[in-house]
């Protein structure tokens, strides 16, 4: 079989929900993918930032075979001997009280919705189904029905109602629209960082800070949604850390496995996250053996290979060479750590078919809304590698 094949398989027996690039790949090393061809290209997306540590790590390999080999799955009607381990490590580097593991990303999102609801009623007295979550304009959250309700984007939305109440969303990086938005009833804001979905969008400087404190002075938890800025992508091990905030509710998924299988989380204190009891929630495969010795040695990498800080000092030195590039179409270079945007102005014809260039030249890279580049390389790339994608970026971007 050949790409085309290949491609044709998918698309007859496939749902067609997503529109990837025209390239089939089989085989992921660090920073480096290879195509059934036999066709090298550098990993520039991470599969969305779930694989910082790089494609097949050797400790998560070896310990995905480890544990395959012992037990995969025991359900949580038992326990099992990984995960108190796995809560141990997460508890130890995050500085939360408690964890609570889920598969998905948008899972976990649903996971920290339902708890700061009872939060909500059991804690804060708010009147029995009124609870509201302050959300931003722009936001992604993940794809499930409730998810999609306070979605702001009319296209993940669209044919899928009736939708979910109990959100509002208010501009992004708008400080007084937060403040002007709680009322008696609200729950919870849920931010992203930096909304990497909606073109790797940095807040102003101090909205995270106010926004968090907005939050205190009001009874309302704060959760960052930090599947895709958490675990050292940005250059800390959270995004909300450069504004010194810790968020009351935190999510992570995406690279909390390095992309061997799906495990996310939800991270608070007792006093939270200790309000569910036995039977209000739950996952099959939440928590298992595989997930829990996955997610250590995911963790122990992101830890011990101190990627947070060479995603800082490597995302300055790319940023940096990126806005050198002389090229009319390029309006803005933006991001922090290894999570860049390259924003091209429209007259450049949107930013798909420089990807699709990327692709020709060995750059797997992925547009964001229509006009952004989005560069987020594991956090494993050699500077030497970077070198080398920016010879070919600046190639492309003066096409
Ligand atoms: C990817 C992502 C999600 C959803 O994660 P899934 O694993 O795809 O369900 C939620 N929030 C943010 C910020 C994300 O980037």
């Amino acid at each position: 079989m050949n790409t085309q094949d290949y491609i044709k398989l998918e698309d007859q027996y496939g749902a067609h929900n997503y529109k990837p690039l025209d390239v089939v790949l089989n085989k992921g090393k660090g920073c480096w993918v290879t195509d059934v061809d036999g066709k090298r290209y550098l990993d520039c997306l991470s599969a969305y930032s779930a694989l910082n540590q790089g494609h097949c790590h050797p400790r998560i390999v070896q310990a995905s075979i480890d544990q395959a080999q012992k037990i995969g799955l025991t359900s949580r009607a038992f326990r099992n001997d990984k995960l108190g381990l796995f809560y141990k490590k997460l508890v130890d580097l995050t500085g939360y009280e408690m964890a609570l593991p889920m598969n998905s990303g948008a899972e976990a999102v649903e996971t920290a919705v339902k708890i700061a609801r009872k939060w909500a009623y059991a804690t804060k007295g708010i009147p029995k189904y009124e609870a509201e979550i302050i959300v931003a304009e722009g936001n992604f959250h993940g794809r499930t029905t409730t998810i999609i309700s306070f979605s702001t984007e009319q296209f993940y939305k669209e044919m899928f109602g009736p939708f979910t109440p109990g959100f509002t969303a208010v501009p992004y990086g708008d400080i007084e629209a937060v403040r002007a938005a709680i009322n008696p009833n609200t729950a919870a804001v849920m931010l992203e960082p930096i909304q990497g979905e909606n073109g790797v969008v940095i807040p102003p400087d101090g909205y995270l800070k106010a926004v968090a404190e907005i939050c205190k002075e009001n009874n309302v938890l704060f959760i960052a949604d930090e599947i895709q800025t958490g675990l050292c992508r940005t250059g800390k091990w959270f995004a909300s850390q450069y504004e010194d905030v810790r968020s009351d509710i935190t999510i992570i998924g995406k690279a909390l496995s390095g992309g061997m299988y799906p495990v996310s989380a939800v991270l608070a204190d007792k006093p939270i996250l200790g309000l569910f009891q036995p039977g209000e929630h739950g996952s099959t495969f939440g928590g298992s053996p595989m997930a829990a010795a996955i997610g250590i040695a995911a963790l122990e990498v992101l830890d011990e290979e101190n990627l947070a800080e060479r995603a800082m000092e490597l995302g300055e030195y790319f940023r940096g060479e990126l806005r050198k590039i002389d090229a009319p179409v390029v309006k803005e270079v933006r991001g922090r750590g290894l999570l860049i945007g390259v924003e091209l102005h429209p007259e450049a014809g949107g930013a798909r078919r420089y990807c699709e260039m990327l692709q020709e030249e060995g750059i797997l890279a992925k547009e964001t809304h229509d006009h952004v580049i989005r560069f987020a390389p594991p956090l494993v790339i050699e500077k030497s590698d970077l070198d080398w994608a920016l010879g070919i970026i600046a190639d492309v971007l003066k096409r």
